[in-house]
């Protein structure tokens, strides 16, 4: 398949090599996304090349976060508003060491997810937990117990900084999936992300074929969030912590 080639290419530019094995799960995972995307909404389109580029690839695009995290070591992942599997998933399968807890507030999105992990085998490496960040991250087993936290296309960067950094453990990451909203966004969230105990440590830009500039945000985490954070469900997105 052309677009597999595509697909070991990109990931190339972002400091990824794929082997087969792994180019092969990207494979099954395009195929049960496009037959589980004619009754449940997960993406947009199933064009392969779409997929692969927009969010296949756009997924890995953590790899140019290289010289800020250590990415070649074991890391616990959480992926918050997950829904189609992204950027988790992607992540899961090009980093074999890692472990991923899979968020998603919609239990229908996680039942794709579930047979993705058995179909992939990888169900020893992933936990699937249908919640609201806002609950979850109040359980001690969860709270602080990752090293990264990821999200993508879930809300601007001041609710998603209250929904993801009370899962980080100190010096671990919150790294944000953004479009070129990222630097207003960041300017809007600095106040939110500081009283949650994180601080931005860099914007890393990179681009998809077709696709408008994109932006991961990197945030570490510097300090322990307040046990008041986050608020009730529902509270950060209706009232985002201001400037
Ligand atoms: N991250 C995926 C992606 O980039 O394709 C899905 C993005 S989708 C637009 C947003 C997802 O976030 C939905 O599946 C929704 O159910 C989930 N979500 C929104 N708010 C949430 C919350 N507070 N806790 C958990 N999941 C949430």
């Amino acid at each position: 398949m052309r677009e597999l080639e595509l697909l070991k290419n990109g990931a190339g530019e972002f400091n990824i090599a794929l082997n087969d094995d792994q180019v092969e799960n990207f494979r099954i995972y395009l195929e049960l996304l496009t037959e589980f995307n004619s009754h449940t909404n997960l993406v947009s389109s199933v064009e392969a090349e779409t997929v692969i580029a927009k969010h296949f690839l756009d997924s890995l695009a953590i790899g140019l976060a290289h010289k800020e995290i250590n990415l070649n070591q074991q890391l616990s992942l959480i992926d918050i508003g997950t829904g189609g599997g992204f950027p988790g998933i992607p992540l899961l399968i090009a980093f074999s060491s890692w472990k991923l807890c899979a968020v998603d507030s919609v239990a229908k999105k996680l039942e794709f997810i579930k047979i993705l992990a058995e179909k992939l085998g990888i169900t020893n490496r992933i936990e699937i937990v249908p919640a609201r960040a806002e609950e979850l991250a109040r359980l001690p087993e969860k709270r602080e117990g990752f090293d990264l936290a990821v999200t993508r296309a879930v809300a601007k960067l001041n609710v998603i900084s209250e929904y993801c950094l009370p899962f980080v453990k100190e010096n671990g990451y919150f790294v944000s999936y953004k479009a070129k909203s990222a630097q207003s966004e960041l300017e809007e969230a600095q106040n939110a992300i500081s009283l949650l105990g994180g601080k931005c440590e860099s914007v890393l830009k990179y681009s998809l074929t077709g696709e408008e500039q994109r932006n991961l945000v990197l945030i570490k985490k510097v300090a322990s969030t307040p046990g008041k954070y986050p608020r009730r469900t529902g509270v950060p997105a209706k009232k985002p912590l201001v400037r």
